[in-house]
């Protein structure tokens, strides 16, 4: 049968070229992550033979790793679930992760600076073997198939795949190595006490026994020596050791073998409990969230262990969603060994332990923000938007929008920096009665708004929606420490001071004389539901406020974004009477509301209260050509 050369994908191209060219100063995790997925097979062949008899061939677990000097290669085997061709091309041709666009936009953006970091982030286990290989052959037969396949690469973009025969299920991996990989040099992976060394560094946790071959001389000097095959790891799972004895590389050793994470956690926890429930728990917040963490091919959950046998991957039903970033394990001898994925749901135990959890989890996080605000931070830049989602998720669950509120980070208008509500309300003047925010695209839109210069006079504070679940969030929480939020865009903002309220008494009496020209402005212009005049303006002519309900012009985008358009924003104009612009418009109402000067003095008012916004009119030519007739006037 002849080999089919198979392209990969262009992506998989591109991080494969990254991988290998990338500096990579730790040559030797290859290793680890082979391991890594040898012992993944292994666990899937035996969850599967738990509801699959015809799988359990009764062979002992085992991975085999076998470094040759002669042939200047090392073969990484296991006996484990193996792969079908489909598999194969599905899983080691392609990187199906959603992300992986975003992913490779961001390196292209970083010049390369950071490769290495968001490869990190990344994760890309298989491909590593090209790190040291120049030639990499996989031949794998999936668990109750009789036929096996052979993949072979030497990474440069293209692979071969070809039937083939192997004696029972499972994969083996022969890297061939690149010359500098096993000579005399720093390097020498075809020497078994330097393999034995990297596996006890990196692997030593691993549930399977890891074995290789040994040459023992007998007493006998003369005679040929025989070969012993010995189990290099220790398999004693790390969270049953105690915790003083365990030292931080351990933790992060163990956290990057048994969750395929390629840098050091940013947070560690440990928990043993003897309550109600007994468990062992090992979890991690990452450093950097994962590409497709919004997702819907991300898989949260928990590895799920009884008396430290594993038993199931992601099991989502220990921790709430909004902390679906949080990596780790939970061993607990009061779950079952063959416990299915419904059970658990309604098992009493996972929710113990999953409120235990979530409980320690978030008062880590408190305690960040009070003694470490930096790494808090750098903690919310990367996950704060879960911990949104989460009090967005929590309408109706105020014990979760309790816990959250006060980890929540916005930007202010106060020195540009990131604060929580709490320190937002601590600053409030006591003639501040509501929370000020204010949405749009970036920081830098919402300073041009106009609504926001009088509260720049006043010295007001204003808290930046900046993200567009953050309306969302506010909607959701209403107040903070019996304070409501009020959007500056919206129409029932006013400022609570003496001299604002003076002004806007003044406003109020010009309106009235000017009802007639407010009705007419209002007809010339469809879109909008009423039109008034404002004191809230200081240099500005107009903007757009909506109504009190209902969406924000930002949130209005936002759900036309996800294919809603049916959520529109209830818009109100409001005009400057102060304005140079108003008395213009007052003189051309008084030629007559139906005159085309009139008309269009309207709509373009409108067009450009739309800009401010951010919002794109209908019919942008009308304005430019608006524009450039004033110009040449
Ligand atoms: P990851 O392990 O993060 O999914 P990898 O690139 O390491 O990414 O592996 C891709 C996929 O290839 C794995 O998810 C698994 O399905 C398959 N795979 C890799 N190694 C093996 C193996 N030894 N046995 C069976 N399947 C494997």
């Amino acid at each position: 049968m002849t080999a089919e050369r198979m392209e990969f994908q262009a992506e998989t191209k591109r991080l494969l070229d990254l991988v290998v060219n990338s500096i990579y100063t730790n040559k030797e995790i290859f290793l680890r992550e082979l391991i890594s997925n040898a012992s993944d097979a292994l666990d899937k062949l035996r969850i599967e033979s738990l509801t699959n008899s015809d799988l359990s061939t009764g062979a002992e677990a085992e991975i085999f790793v076998v470094p040759d000097s002669a042939t200047k290669t090392i073969t990484i085997s296991d006996n484990g679930i193996g792969m079908t061709r489909e598999e194969v091309i599905a899983n080691i041709g392609t990187i199906a992760k959603s992300g992986t666009k975003d992913f490779l936009e961001k390196i292209r953006e970083s010049n390369g600076t950071s490769a290495q970091e968001l490869i990190g982030q990344f994760g890309v286990g298989f491909y590593s073997a090209f790190i040291v290989a120049e030639k990499v052959e996989l031949i794998t037969r999936k668990a109750g198939t009789e036929s096996a396949c052979k993949w072979t690469s030497e990474g440069a973009g293209e692979y071969e795949l070809e039937e083939c025969t192997k004696d029972s299920n499972g994969t083996t991996i022969i890297l061939h190595l690149k010359p500098e990989f096993c000579g005399d040099d720093e390097f020498n992976f075809t020497d078994t006490h330097e393999i034995e060394r990297l596996i006890k560094k990196y692997s030593d946790f691993v549930r399977y026994p890891i074995k290789m071959n040994y040459e023992v001389k007998g007493e006998d000097k003369d005679a040929e020596p025989t070969t012993e095959v010995r189990t290099v790891n220790s398999m004693k799972p790390l969270w049953t050791r105690s915790k003083s004895e365990i030292k931080p590389e351990e933790y992060e050793e163990f956290y990057k073998q048994q969750l395929h994470e390629w840098e050091a956690p940013f947070e560690t926890f440990h928990v043993k409990a003897e309550g109600t429930v007994e468990y062992t728990a090992l979890t991690f917040i990452p450093k950097h969230a994962a590409n497709n963490l919004y997702y819907s091919d991300y898989e949260a959950g928990l590895q799920l262990y009884s008396r430290h046998v594993f038993i199931m991957d992601k099991c989502k039903d220990f921790l709430p969603d909004y902390l679906r970033f949080v990596k780790g394990l939970v061993d607990s001898p009061d779950l079952p060994l063959n416990i299915s994925r419904e059970l658990l749901q309604q098992s009493r135990e996972i929710k113990v332990i999953g409120k235990a959890l979530e409980k320690n989890i978030l008062k880590r996080l408190g305690k960040l923000l009070k003694d470490e605000r930096e790494r808090y931070e750098e903690f919310w830049k990367e996950f704060g938007k879960s911990l949104k989602m989460g009090v967005y998720g929590s309408m109706f669950d105020t014990k979760t929008q309790d816990d959250l509120k006060d980890l929540l980070m916005f930007a202010t208008s106060h020195e540009g920096k990131l604060s929580t509500l709490a320190e937002y309300v601590e600053r409030m003047p006591e003639s501040q009665k509501k929370i000020y925010i204010a949405a749009g695209k970036d920081v830098e839109s919402i300073e041009r708004l106009p609504q926001m210069e009088l509260l720049r006079d006043r010295g007001l504070e204003v808290i930046y929606m900046t993200d567009p679940i953050d309306e969302f969030v506010v909607d959701v929480l209403r107040k903070y420490a019996d304070k409501e939020f009020q959007s500056i865009t919206r129409e029932n903002f006013e400022l609570d001071d003496a001299e604002s309220q003076k002004v806007k008494a003044e406003v109020e009496e010009i309106a009235k004389s000017h009802e007639e020209l407010l009705k007419d402005v209002k007809e010339a212009i469809a879109e909008v539901n009423e039109v008034r005049l404002t004191s809230k303006l200081k240099s500005g002519a107009v903007c757009l406020a909506t109504s009190e309900q209902g969406p924000s012009l930002t949130m209005e985008k936002t759900f036309a974004a996800m294919n809603n358009p049916y959520f529109k924003a209830t818009q109100i104009l409001e005009l400057n009477p102060n304005h140079a612009v108003f008395s213009k418009l007052e003189s051309l109402h008084e030629q007559g509301k139906d005159t085309p000067a009139f008309k269009e003095m309207c709509r373009t008012l409108y067009s450009l209260a739309l800009l401010i916004e951010g919002v794109m009119p209908k019919n942008p030519v009308e304005l430019a050509n608006k524009v450039t007739d004033l110009l040449t006037k």
